[in-house]
């Protein structure tokens, strides 16, 4: 009997599971290979152009749903499309090879769009990342980047100190900030091209904050694009042409007001007050269908959703009307959700 066998975990497992010490050493090892090996690689060397929701909520906390996160793999190539709070746990749990992660673009700089970009730049370097983590974002992206770096700086240090710069290199720890400059109207700056991945940056309309973009990929003759927090716009609109997929922000103007009214008066003022300004700076589900319909995209994936559905009957009134207004598939995004587009 190996050393291990003997020890009380392992008596522990026998009493409790009714076999043997061997079979508890056996069984404990399969589980750990399990962890070890459950991440897909393939995903990276797949023809296809891939996206997984990452995180389909919103500022309000949700036990199902990480704040905004849409992951897109294509050429070899892993790309995450802002980092809210949890959504970091929800690509390494989705079993995607979070140490390839290429890049992060950022859409705007509120908190449910980048609370998790500090888990995102550690995470993936202890899993293996061999370069810096390049961010890309609007102007203001550099002083986002450099203020997690901050932040962060002791755990690099301890970490370099304790496992050694052989295993933790310094120089792939961190992130690299790159401004993509905002383009005029309704036209789009290239963010980056690679291996047939072309990533472009529009700008959108989330007044008063500004700046505030959305993000198209082309790859193998499908498309994908990104909305962002916006209200209807005629940049989102001009650059989703055509697109196969199309993941738009939603929040439910009347459910919202609702929730407004009910806080009032329940005497919370505070929160009348911000569930009262929120409807104005984001798009309706009916107005998502409406650009969806207008820009020809094939397929509807709606995220950031707010309030977010959690049964059947409350998933129908989120999408009353939605139908109406687009012919084309809908989705009501859910973590985890994965998209594959075959090449054409
Ligand atoms: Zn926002
Ligand atoms: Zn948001």
């Amino acid at each position: 009997m190996s050393r291990i066998a003997r020890s009380p975990w392992i008596a522990a497992c026998a009493a409790l599971a009714l076999v043997p010490a061997a079979g508890c050493e056996r069984m404990v090892e399969r589980q750990i290979e399990r962890n070890l090996t459950r991440v897909d690689e393939s995903v990276l060397r797949s023809p296809d152009l891939t996206v997984v929701l990452c995180g389909t909520g919103s500022p309000i906390a949700d036990a199902a749903r990480a704040a905004s996160c849409t992951a897109v793999l294509a050429g070899g190539h892993f790309v995450v499309v802002d980092a809210g709070p949890g959504s970091w746990e929800t690509l390494d749990v989705a079993n995607l090879p979070v140490g390839s992660v290429d890049a992060v673009l950022l859409t705007h700089f509120h908190s449910d769009h980048i609370g998790d970009l500090g888990e995102a730049v550690t995470q993936s370097w202890i899993a293996g990342r061999s370069a810096p983590l390049e961010v890309h974002g609007p102007p203001g992206t550099a002083r986002v980047v450099a203020g997690f770096a901050q932040a962060y700086a002791a755990d690099v240090d301890a970490r370099v100190a304790h496992h050694g710069e052989e295993w933790m290199p310094r120089a792939a720890a961190g992130a690299v900030a790159r401004e993509v400059p905002l383009p005029a109207g309704d036209g789009s700056s290239l963010v980056f091209e690679r291996d047939g991945l072309r990533v472009t940056m529009f700008a959108v309309d989330h007044e008063p904050v500004a700046p505030a973009v959305g993000y198209r990929f082309d790859f193998a003759g499908r498309s994908v694009v990104v909305s962002g927090d916006t209200r209807k716009s005629a940049s989102l609109l001009a650059n989703a042409r055509g697109a196969d997929l199309l993941v738009h922000e939603a929040l439910h103007p009347e459910l919202v007001g609702r929730a407004s009214a009910a806080a009032e008066r329940l005497g919370r003022h505070r929160l009348a007050k911000l569930a009262g300004d929120i409807p104005g700076y984001h798009a309706s589900p009916v107005a998502a269908a409406e650009t969806a319909r207008e820009a020809g995209v094939a397929h509807l994936v709606l995220t950031h959703l707010v309030p977010a559905p959690t049964n059947a009957l409350a998933r129908r009134m989120f999408l009353a009307g939605v139908a109406d207004a687009y012919t084309g598939e809908v989705t009501l995004g859910e973590d985890g959700m994965r998209f594959a587009l075959p090449p054409r």
